[in-house]
């Protein structure tokens, strides 16, 4: 594989830093962070078009052998093999392969596909042994390596460790490694960067990490996320003896909202993509509306399309029509009201270790409301069956999905990336069913016949195990489908049939489908309920050590554009819905028996 760095002299610390930083996005799967926008945005077309040329073979010959192996890697290390070389090509290092990576994803305009293509046919002319291979796999980001994130950032933190040379660990401290690990989790959730962060522990040290590195304006964090529950009673339960706030749960789409001290506005999805210029009049709302003592903050809201006309919540499938990309103020169709439930930062300080009633107060104080354009998100405080049941119903009224009901005390700050126990979804139409939908990956179908033959009749669904890195059938789906979205759904994954079951794909011998996909859609899914099961094996080991969990009665209800396969439901969650079910059912049987 490429070398990581190339001979002597010792290299000094400024390089040293650059590699890590760029061995660790391979091992990342990413060139830059989310917020930075940059992919490498090529298609295997360029890169057969590249290998052929830089093979001296036909693309024909490319693409024949690409069918016969099914995997582009293997075909770029057969051909280059068999390649006489006149004489040995430089060694590729990761800086080389790494800066390429950056020159072909900023390559834009006239000619950038052609460009592209030159660029992968001179790495690949580079490539020797496995490398083309290798090389090939970053290119497709198909590479697996089976590393979860956090294994990466444990990784980091005891490396932090055995190469410190700055301080060593601080005398209370039992297990530096384990410490070190916990420091770097805990400084990536603020600032998930790693051209931050690997800088800050080669010069700082993992002891100083917080100090040296911490949550940034324009650097968007992970947002907190929510836990599904399917009622109220539910929601007393859990929050036995604590203060708790209810508020509307809008549907829209979730955004940071950045402003910088020197007024510049940055507006982040729940990803952490860049969509400011999908809301240019939501940077200028936030603006307008801040009091005139606020200088910088992050704020957390939703935004939600609305007819200000009427004074009215529209649902989300009109701001679905919103344009993406280059929107102008005077073609907006759709307009958006900012609702607001939290404040991440305020005029320098950051406020994530605040408790939510704090955090709260600074959002209020630091806005004016106005109708149609930024509302404070309706909130209750309240712990009364009955009333929190009746804010439920005007939420719904009021064209809200439901509530997101959060802790205001113990521990009530905000976690990064985290489904807290302390902020808690109840969503009205899944109340009767699991409590909320699940958002699964297709990885097999099975031929239709009768009226759906030429098209799929059903697929095999997934959810994701990212302690494994692998996908976990769950069910068979086939209802929830018109005639159309089977269409598209079966042309879209007909471009992702794969030869053979990935490697990481976990199910049973006898389900046997007619094809294979690559892990690339993620479809939101409703069900009766969840079921111990002898063929899935999602959660498997979880619940039971042989048999997974499967849904009974699953439909689909629209496909997750804003979710990568990776962020499908995990096998966690899965297995925390079926024994909150379990928990229900009893509770259930205790009440009947009480009757
Ligand atoms: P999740 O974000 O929990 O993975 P999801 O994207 O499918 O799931 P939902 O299950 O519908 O979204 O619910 C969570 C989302 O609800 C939040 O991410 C946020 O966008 C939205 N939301 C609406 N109102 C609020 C609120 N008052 N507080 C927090 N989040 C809210």
């Amino acid at each position: 594989m490429f070398i990581l760095r190339r001979a002597q002299p010792p290299l000094s610390p400024q390089v040293t830093s650059c590699r890590s930083k760029q061995f660790v996005k391979y091992l990342q799967k990413r060139i830059a962070a989310a917020h930075e926008g940059l992919e490498l945005g090529i298609g295997d077309a360029s890169i057969i078009k590249a290998l052929a040329e830089a093979c001296g073979a036909k693309e024909s010959q490319i693409k024949t052998r690409y069918k016969e192996l099914g995997d582009l890697g293997l075909v770029a290390k057969a051909s280059r093999s068999s390649q006489s070389l006149m004489r040995k090509p430089e060694a590729l290092t990761v800086a080389k392969v790494f800066d390429t990576f950056r020159l072909i994803a900023k390559e834009s305009g006239k000619d950038s596909q052609e460009k592209k293509k030159n660029h992968i046919k001179a790495l690949l002319v580079a490539a020797t042994d496995c490398e083309p291979q290798y090389l090939i796999r970053l290119l497709q980001t198909k590479l697996r390596i089976g590393l979860a994130e956090q294994t990466l950032l444990v990784a980091l933190g005891h490396a932090a460790v055995y190469s410190e040379k700055h301080s060593s660990a601080p005398g209370h401290i039992d297990s530096p490694l384990e410490e070190a690990a916990k420091i770097v989790k805990q400084v990536y959730s603020v600032i998930p960067v790693y051209d931050k962060m690997v800088p800050a522990l080669l010069t700082g040290g993992v002891w100083n990490l917080s100090k040296t590195c911490s949550f940034t304006p324009g650097v968007p964090i992970g947002p907190m996320l929510a836990k599904p529950t399917k009622g109220v009673s539910e929601i007393l339960d859990k929050f036995q003896d604590m203060v708790f706030t209810c508020e509307y749960k809008y549907d829209g789409e979730r955004a940071q909202i950045h402003y910088m001290e020197n007024g510049l506005v940055e507006i982040y999805s729940r990803n952490a993509e860049r969509n400011t210029e999908k809301f240019p009049d939501v940077k200028i709302a936030v603006s307008r509306l801040k009091k005139p003592s606020v200088t910088s903050f992050v704020l957390d809201c939703e935004l939600v399309a609305y007819d200000r006309e009427k004074q009215k919540i529209l649902p989300f499938q009109v701001l679905s029509t919103r344009a993406r990309k280059n929107v102008k103020l005077n073609d907006i169709k759709v307009n958006v009201c900012i609702f607001a439930f939290d404040i991440l930062y305020l005029n320098g300080k950051q406020l994530l270790q605040e408790q939510l009633n704090i955090r709260r107060e600074h959002l209020y104080s630091s806005f004016e409301e106005q109708h149609g354009y930024f509302l404070f998100a309706t909130a209750i405080t309240s712990n009364d069956l009955e009333e929190i049941q009746k804010f439920l119903e005007t939420s719904v009224d009021s064209s809200c999905e439901g509530l997101i009901v959060k802790t205001l005390d113990r521990d009530a700050t905000y976690e990064p990336s985290k489904r807290s126990n302390n902020w808690l979804k109840l969503k009205k139409d899944y109340m009767e069913s699991i409590g909320d939908s699940l958002d699964l990956v297709p990885i097999a179908a099975f031929h239709g016949r009768g009226k759906r033959a030429g098209v799929y009749g059903a697929f095999l669904l997934a959810c994701y195990d990212s302690n494994n890195d692998e996908y976990q059938s769950i069910c068979k789906i086939g209802t929830g489908f018109s005639e159309a979205m089977l269409e598209e759904r079966s042309a879209s994954l007909r471009s992702k049939v794969i030869p053979d079951p990935k490697s990481y794909y976990r199910y049973a011998e006898t389900i046997n489908p007619d094809v294979w996909f690559e892990p690339a859609e993620v479809w939101e899914v409703k069900a009766a309920d969840l079921t111990i099961s002898p063929v899935h094996r999602a959660a498997i080991g979880d619940v039971d050590p042989e048999k997974g969990i499967s849904l009974r009665f699953p439909r689909l209800l629209r496909v997750r554009e804003d979710k990568s396969p990776e962020q499908a439901t995990s096998s966690e969650m899965v297995a925390e819905m079926y024994n909150a079910q379990k928990l229900n059912q009893r509770d259930k049987q205790v009440e009947n028996e009480d009757d």
